[in-house]
């Protein structure tokens, strides 16, 4: 069952087009990401899908609900955490989440909330006193709070440093896991790839492709690269043979082979098979962002 649906979505602002003709679904329990450089349209869309803005056209839905026309029922099934959301300086943990489990039916257990966000021993602390981190955390905690259905989580990495990005990645798995469907805004190609199992690549506006982070590599028909040095002398034919493999050559000791998605298998059974052990063996392979700038034509996303 889809628990949005997005057809032929409009958004002006004055003379800018901020959102084309967006169209798309996202099925229960997954991490649907909308991916695209700043300028894309992607809060746009987001907002439009939450109520809180109101498109010129198009037809969304979201638990079979009109976002706007049913707004404060979404309100209770939809938890968000917009990009700089932010809370009154001396507001503490504590205070932000009771106040937050008000708005709702049926709120979530807000310790067990802090617990498994990591902030449990600050709940007596003020925001301003959190590390950008811990914020983070808490804007997805306080889009948890009401139980949701669906969680809209907008650039919940940027300005994050390294490690606390990997813990909010783990948080967003984590999320998926119990149940919850991630809609993902990102401008980040490695978070897109590690989260999303599907995503919508926006450029100006439009949707350029929908597919799984596998599906739009293997679109712009990339080829997987695997280095080797092979422990005995090589006959190449074994391996130039093989339907997979498209190009071999030596670059001294090193066999380099190039070749399509399933090549790295196909070229490492047939060395197993042979008794040829493949040294400081590496695969090369063709990356999110190449596929999003062979689609999009743009160089960089970040
Ligand atoms: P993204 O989230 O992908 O960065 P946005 O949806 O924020 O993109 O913006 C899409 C386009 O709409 C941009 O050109 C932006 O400048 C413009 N825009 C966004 N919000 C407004 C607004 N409130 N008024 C005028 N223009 C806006």
């Amino acid at each position: 069952m889809d628990v949005i649906e997005v057809r032929q979505l409009h958004k002006r602002y004055g003379t800018t087009t901020a959102v084309d003709d967006v169209s798309f679904t996202v099925g229960a329990g997954e991490v649907f990401g909308i991916l695209g450089p700043n300028g894309a349209g992607k809060t746009t869309t987001v907002e439009c899908l939450t109520g809180l803005r109101t498109p010129d056209r198009g037809v969304i839905r979201v638990l079979g609900l009109d976002p706007r026309r049913d707004r404060d029922e979404l309100r209770q099934r939809v938890g968000v955490q917009l990009q700089e959301s932010r809370l009154p300086d001396r507001q503490t943990v504590g205070e932000a989440m009771d106040l937050y489990r008000s708005f709702y039916r049926r709120p979530a257990d807000g310790g067990r909330l802090l617990e498994m966000l990591g902030l449990a021993a600050k709940r007596d602390t003020q925001y301003r006193r959190l590390s950008g981190g811990q914020k983070q955390r808490l804007a997805i905690a306080l889009a948890l709070v009401g139980s949701p259905a669906v969680a809209v989580l907008d650039e919940l990495t940027t300005g994050l440093d390294p490690q606390a990005r990997r813990d909010t990645w783990d948080l967003v798995e984590h999320v998926r896991d119990s149940g919850v469907t991630v809609v993902l805004v990102t401008h980040f190609m490695d978070e897109a790839e590690r989260l999303c199992d599907r995503l919508a690549l926006i450029d100006s506006g439009r949707v350029a492709a929908i597919d799984t982070p596998a599906g739009l590599v293997a679109r712009v028909g990339a080829q997987q690269r695997v280095r080797f040095r092979p422990s005995v002398p090589l006959d190449e034919r074994l391996l130039t043979d093989l339907p997979e493999v498209a190009d071999l050559r030596h670059h001294g000791e090193q066999v380099v082979v190039t070749g399509s998605g399933t090549v790295l298998q196909a070229v490492t059974s047939v060395l197993a098979l042979h008794h040829v052990v493949a040294h400081d063996l590496r695969v090369e392979q063709a990356s999110l962002d190449e596929a999003y700038i062979t689609l999009t034509g743009r160089r960089t996303a970040r």
